[in-house]
This record gives structure tokens, sequence and C-alpha cells, in this order.
């Protein structure tokens, strides 16, 4: 599962050789295009942009658009050769927002992303087994939970990207808790959109009320109907039947999340 695409697939095009390829050349798999994602929470400390393709080209020059992000620990990720940059210098990100663009812009031939990863002192160090899992000392744990209407009680947490779901078959669920992300959900009680929930010491829902919709950014969820099953997984929020998880008018008793 590729956390630098946002599709989820990377093709390897181009490996890391230290000293001579100080990066990992990547696609969408069958050499298509994808938009870039942020591999970790981060802030950006540095974009360059408004460089076309510059084949040849050295130094940062070469790099075409980019943008790199420090961590936490102090680790570093970079993305070059972007065809836009979607955010800017100072911006705080977090993992799975949307960064860019791939693009062949500086000393590119092809569009595809080069990734770095680089350690505390600013050295490259070898990225490919970061394309798919946390940087050293960046294991991330976000939690949600579910209330239990029937129980009238939360359930215990689960920690996003596993396995485990939250909530009770059978049981209706009345509210979300979740780290990090925003996420609404319509109250089927009263028939509508509640508003979203930012402030992590809040939660989504009306505790008692039953819910039949889910919305979540920046991330996958899917949610089980109450005496049926789990409907498909929903990875973007809009105004479609595929913008968010549930069925109006069908009580939803658990929600099962995980990362992009
Ligand atoms: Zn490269």
């Amino acid at each position: 599962m590729s956390r630098v695409l946002l599709s989820g697939e990377n093709q390897i095009t181009n490996g890391y050789r230290s000293g001579v390829h100080n990066g990992v050349d990547v696609v969408k798999k069958w050499y298509q295009q994808d938009t870039i994602i942020a591999h970790t929470d981060g802030e950006v400390v540095q974009v360059q942009t408004g460089i076309p393709n510059a084949q040849g080209s050295t130094g940062t020059r070469s790099y075409g658009n980019y943008v790199k992000i420090k961590h936490k620990d102090g680790y570093y990720t970079l993305y070059a050769h972007l065809r836009t940059v979607y955010v800017k210098k100072g911006d705080l990100v977090s993992r799975g927002e949307k960064i860019g663009y791939m693009g062949d812009t500086g000393n590119a031939y092809g569009v595809h992303l080069h990734f770095e990863v680089r350690n505390p002192s600013d050295r490259r160090i070898d990225p490919t087994p970061y394309l798919d899992k946390d940087l050293p000392g960046e294991e991330q744990k976000y939690y949600y939970e579910s209330y239990d209407n029937v129980k009238r009680k939360w359930l215990p947490k689960v920690a996003i990207d596993t396995t485990e779901y939250a909530g009770n078959f059978q049981n209706a669920m009345g509210g979300i808790y979740l780290d990090k992300y925003r996420i609404r959900v319509h109250d089927k009680t009263k028939g509508y959109w509640l508003p979203w929930v930012e402030n992590r010491s809040d939660y989504a829902g009306n505790l008692g009320n039953e819910i039949d919709g889910v919305q979540i950014e920046g991330v996958v969820y899917r949610v089980h109907i109450k005496n049926g099953s789990w409907l498909a997984w929903v990875s973007k929020v809009d105004e479609t039947n595929e913008g968010y998880a549930g069925i109006y008018g069908k009580t939803i008793d658990a929600i099962q999340i995980k990362y992009r």
C-alpha cells in the first residue's frame, strides 16, 4: 500500500543506489500518473515551483517542482518532479493529505515521482522500505470509538488500519469519536447531517439517536448496516452516493476505518 501515491499503488521504475540515485522513482502501476500524498504528518519546510522540464539540469533545479516535509523525530521526506504543488512552506500536513500531482519537471525523462527519505542530519537514506510503512520512530496510532445506543456507553477504542471495527452488530450506533480526522454523521432520527466535527474533544452524533450516514475526510471507511452487511469502502467525501458511507433510513451498527 503506497504511502506516497493516492491510489495506494506504486511501481518502482528506478531504484535507490547510494551516491548514484539517492531516491526511488515510482509511478502508479502500468505507468499511470497519480496524485502525491504526504507520507506522514509534518511541516512543509521547502517548496520549489515554476520549474519546467529541464533534462540535464543539476542541483536543486534538477528536482523540478518539489515539496520537502519535516516529520516528528527529525526525518524528512521529499517529493520531486511535481507538475503541480498544492502546499506552501509552513503548511502543516497530515498523513495522506494531497500535496501535489506527479509530473516531469526538472531533470526528468518521463512523468514519475522521485521520492527521498532523509535522516535528521538531512542525509538521504534508502527510501524503498518506507514506501509502504512508517518512518523510523514515527509509528502513528490514531483511534476511533463508537457509542452503543443499547448499552448506553462508549465501546473500547479501536486503532485505525487494523482488522478490528467499532460497534456491536444489532445495536444502533449513536456517536463516533475519531482522533485527528474531520467527521460528520447523518442523524437518522432528525433526517439531516450534523455539523462537521474537528475538535478532538468532541464526537459526531446525538447520543441515543441513530446514525444512517457517515463522512470522514482523509481516510477510507465503511459501515455495517443493522440486520445487514458491510457496505462498500468509501474513499471520498462528496454529494454523490459514493461520497458517504450508509443508506439513508438504514441504521448503522458498526464502522471500520483505515488509511488510504
Ligand atoms: Zn529519481
